[in-house]
């Protein structure tokens, strides 16, 4: 088993193998702490939050191909002295297989010529990349549909509300309901598509949990043989790219960065000797300060992890300290205002659903001077605009609007 580092041997440990995988979840926790933290006093911070996947997927995809292009692992191996190597198949790789290893340090001196014929590839740096940032992005949307109980209850909520809604008001961003007097070949095609959706919907519920089990398996079965030597990776998707993750040796990260300065020295002297005066100007300048942004945008993200962590802690210790004593009960909450009769929205039965979007409240937030709750975002946005709760109509300002947090 490998749990500590053997002399010599460029097979990284059960440890920083679980370490690297750890540590771009960790990277989001704190950035979408400190995101909600800020939102409390910016709520147009919550529009990121609401697309708080597509947002990480972004930055992720900025930040692992910038690694890639400048070194040859992702964010996580490059801070744990860790690359990416071809595994199989490529000139030597069966061999190393064949060893139990990969690479040695000792080879070093004759072995300059095999580790750079088997540097990944641009393919494979691309495939890295999306395999990366898309695949973690394609589990969390897959899991947020399932359980299937979940979502079925907020439609089947939303539309029996949308049955006794006086406005009409639709459901945003959700699926259109049905058209009220549809003609009768309209009608069969959204009852046949609506059957095919159902039938979709249906496979999925019972296949995932078998495609999720099986994905488990595979990824237990590549870290158990990682760990008795038998295998080359402990991800199957490395294993699919046909890729395997190396300790780098001193005179590895020495040669990388001489590459990469080299390669930007010529990009700089690309730009000084340009004919347009403008780009001789501002070009070499601003490729420096990207440079040197990127160079250090990693430290500023492992920094914000350590620093929200702390926060995290501090004021969690702080929080615990004040709900300890529960020798008295929590007051029940202010009975709520009774809708206004011209009420901007109709207020649906499921006290869980905003009365706004008719979803569940994400974000929820309260309105400080008639206690009803919405989403944050669509309290704020009416608020702003008629300066009235949308239920009450009681008056309220932007500073009336409370987030609710229950964890
Ligand atoms: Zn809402």
């Amino acid at each position: 088993m490998q749990f500590q580092v053997d002399a010599g041997d460029s097979r990284p440990t059960f440890f920083e193998l679980v370490a690297t995988d750890r540590l771009v979840p960790s990277l989001r926790a704190a950035l979408v702490y400190s995101l909600r933290t800020l939102a409390e006093r910016r709520p147009g911070v919550t529009r990121i939050l609401d697309h708080e996947a597509e947002a990480f997927a972004l930055l992720m995809l900025l930040v692992e191909a910038h690694s890639f292009a400048t070194s040859d692992g992702s964010l996580a191996e490059g801070l744990y002295g860790l690359q990416r190597r071809g595994g199989r198949g490529g000139r030597g790789g069966r061999a190393a297989v064949a060893r139990g290893g990969l690479l040695r340090s000792g080879d070093d001196d004759g072995g300059n010529g095999a580790r750079r014929s088997r540097r990944i590839g641009g393919k494979q740096r691309l495939l890295s990349v999306l395999v990366l940032v898309g695949l973690p992005y394609a589990r969390e949307k897959l899991d947020a549909l399932y359980p299937p109980g979940r979502s079925s209850r907020d439609e089947g909520a939303r539309d029996g509300d949308d049955d006794d809604a006086r406005g009409g008001r639709r459901a945003r961003g959700g699926s259109s309901p049905t058209p009220a007097a549809p003609s009768s070949s309209s009608s069969a095609s959204a009852v046949s598509g609506a059957s095919v959706r159902a039938g979709a919907a249906a496979a999925f519920v019972s296949a995932y949990p078998w495609i999720h089990a099986g994905w488990e398996a595979v990824v237990f079965w590549c870290w158990l043989r990682y760990l008795l030597k038998d295998g080359t990776t402990h991800d199957p998707s490395l294993a699919t790219l046909r890729l395997a993750v190396v300790r780098a040796s001193p005179s590895e990260v020495t040669a990388r960065r001489a590459r990469v300065e080299s390669a930007r020295a010529s990009r700089v002297n690309r730009l000084s000797s340009s004919p347009s005066w403008m780009t001789r100007v501002v070009g070499p300048t601003a490729l420096r300060a990207g440079h040197f942004a990127l160079d250090h945008a990693q430290g500023g993200l492992m920094a914000a992890v350590v620093g929200f962590k702390l926060l995290e802690w501090w004021y969690g210790s702080a929080e615990d300290a004040v709900f300890r004593d529960r020798s008295h009960p929590p007051p029940p909450p202010p009975p709520r205002t009774a809708p206004h009769p011209r009420a901007r929205c109709v207020v649906p039965r499921d006290p869980a659903l905003c009365p706004l979007c008719r979803r569940r409240c994400s974000q929820p937030a309260v309105v400080r001077t008639s206690g009803w709750v919405f989403c944050h975002p669509c309290v704020v946005d009416e608020v702003r605009r008629f300066g009235r709760c949308p239920v009450t109509l009681a008056a309220a300002a932007e500073g009336d609007v409370v987030r609710l947090f229950s964890e």
